[in-house]
């Protein structure tokens, strides 16, 4: 059995309450997090998983919601939860000295230090299909910001795919992407308001009949489509929900 755990479904303001993003996934060959938002911590803990399992990392772009959450987990896996086998984050470009410059402004004398594990990072190239272990990871571009590469995900672990959108403007790739899909995990950022760097929950429900996905659920969600929960007919992620696929 595949399956992934949503750990934060907020973001980035927080909006309701909600964790910043990060999905765990565990199938039987290996466990990953797909986003390491700032949150992290809190919600593995509040799922009660084990930061021990994670095999690798998986970063969609850098923005703070999204890749804030590495320095925490190696503050955990140096203190708290120790660590002495490799950790790969897999990321685009730039991944590694964002994340390292973070991490030394948060916590500068331990940024500065060796850590316990091994710890490597690996580029992501938008359409190079890459196999991690048992798990096989097509990174797509996806329309979001300007400055910025940010990427969507094909996974392919234990048997089922996951369609990850990341965060993007609604694109068609995500129609013939999410053809056959056991889930497409979506992005949904807004409802009333029209952004070219978010989903809108009026975009994809006029688009969720044409998805060939056996399940969509939609995260990343902003305050106003929480707001309007009433008048969201397609299922949406919660912090601490679990999807087996
Ligand atoms: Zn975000």
């Amino acid at each position: 059995m595949v399956r992934l755990t949503v750990l934060g479904s907020g973001d980035a303001f927080g909006s309701g309450g909600r964790l910043h993003s990060a999905y765990l996934v565990e199938s039987p060959h290996a466990t990953f997090l797909l986003e390491c938002g700032p949150t992290v911590l809190q919600g593995l803990k509040r799922a009660g998983r084990d930061a021990g399992a994670i095999d690798f990392v998986l970063v969609s772009h850098l923005h703070g919601d999204h890749f804030g959450g590495l320095p925490f987990l190696f503050m955990e896996y140096r203190y708290e939860r120790e660590r002495t086998r490799p950790l790969t984050v897999y990321g685009p470009p730039d991944t590694e000295r964002r994340a390292k410059a973070l991490f030394a402004a948060l916590y500068a004398k331990p940024a500065s230090e060796p850590l316990r594990h091994p710890l490597h990072w690996e580029r992501l190239t938008p359409g190079r299909k890459r196999t991690i272990g048992a798990v096989a990871v097509t990174p797509f571009a996806v329309p979001h910001v300007s400055d910025l590469v940010s990427l969507g995900f094909l996974l392919e672990v234990g048997g089922k795919t996951i369609l990850y959108s990341g965060d993007s403007a609604w694109t068609e790739e995500f129609v013939e992407r999410s053809r056959g899909v056991d889930l497409f995990l979506c992005e949904c950022s807004t409802y009333e308001t029209r952004l070219d760097i978010h989903v809108s929950y009026p975009e994809i429900a006029a688009r969720a009949a044409e998805l060939g996905c056996r399940r969509l659920v939609l995260s990343h969600l902003g305050r106003e489509p929480l707001r309007r929960l009433a008048d969201v007919n397609l299922e949406c992620a919660q912090d601490g929900m679990t999807l087996d696929l």
